[in-house]
């Protein structure tokens, strides 16, 4: 598994994620919130086959370059069900305040425990596990195999994800916390939407 982490920059940081099955150099290209150019750069330069794009939920700043990169790549974006009403909303996605609308209504939408996979690669894949309370589509992308978890703006290394936007609910979001991502195996490395990665089993003993 190869696993880099690329901060892009639009009105907040975000970390993008680069999820790449080291055989084949194909993999998966996980929340392009801004800087378009600097990630197909990255792909272009490690001479890597994305295969489709991950979102973990439908927050501009998660979803600023998708239509640009995808369309560049000519490959599908993945977001959970609830995820629509985000991403055909402004409002709701919260680009209308930020003065650049964004409306994503091309996405291939996933649910709880779907697998998504390479094609040519069928062990290399992840998990989906919802995990609402950031927002209604907050979803994890999880490898048990490789013992790493996409995690959003659900958890973050000593903190929580903020519940005050369109969708938040934070008995929710404790409830996602406790059950779906603190019953993972300690040694499981939790990757947030910003800042520094973490573990479940730090998590667990704060
Ligand atoms: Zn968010």
């Amino acid at each position: 598994m190869i696993l880099e982490k690329v901060e892009v920059t639009g009105i907040l940081t975000t970390n993008s994620y680069f999820y790449i099955d080291e055989k084949t150099q194909c993999g998966f290209l996980i929340d392009p919130g801004a800087e378009a150019e600097k990630l197909l750069n990255v792909i272009n330069q490690k001479h890597w086959h994305i295969e489709a794009v991950l979102l973990t939920h439908g927050h501009f700043d998660h979803i600023g370059v998708v239509q640009k990169v995808c369309e560049a790549l000519a490959v599908p974006y993945y977001a959970h069900e609830n995820a629509q009403t985000y991403l055909t909303d402004p409002q709701l996605n919260l680009s209308a305040y930020m003065g650049k609308p964004i409306i994503l209504d091309q996405a291939t939408y996933v649910k709880a425990g779907d697998v998504i996979a390479l094609k040519d690669q069928p062990e290399f894949n992840l998990r989906v596990i919802d995990t609402p309370g950031h927002t209604t589509d907050s979803i994890v992308y999880y490898s048990e195999k490789n013992e790493v978890a996409f995690v959003g703006d659900t958890i973050f290394k000593g903190s929580v994800g903020a519940t005050h936007f369109p969708g938040g609910n934070e008995a929710l979001l404790w409830r996602s916390i406790r059950d779906k991502i603190l019953t993972l195996p300690d040694q499981v490395r939790l990757y947030p939407g910003h800042f520094e990665a973490t573990s479940v089993g730090a998590e667990k003993n704060i």
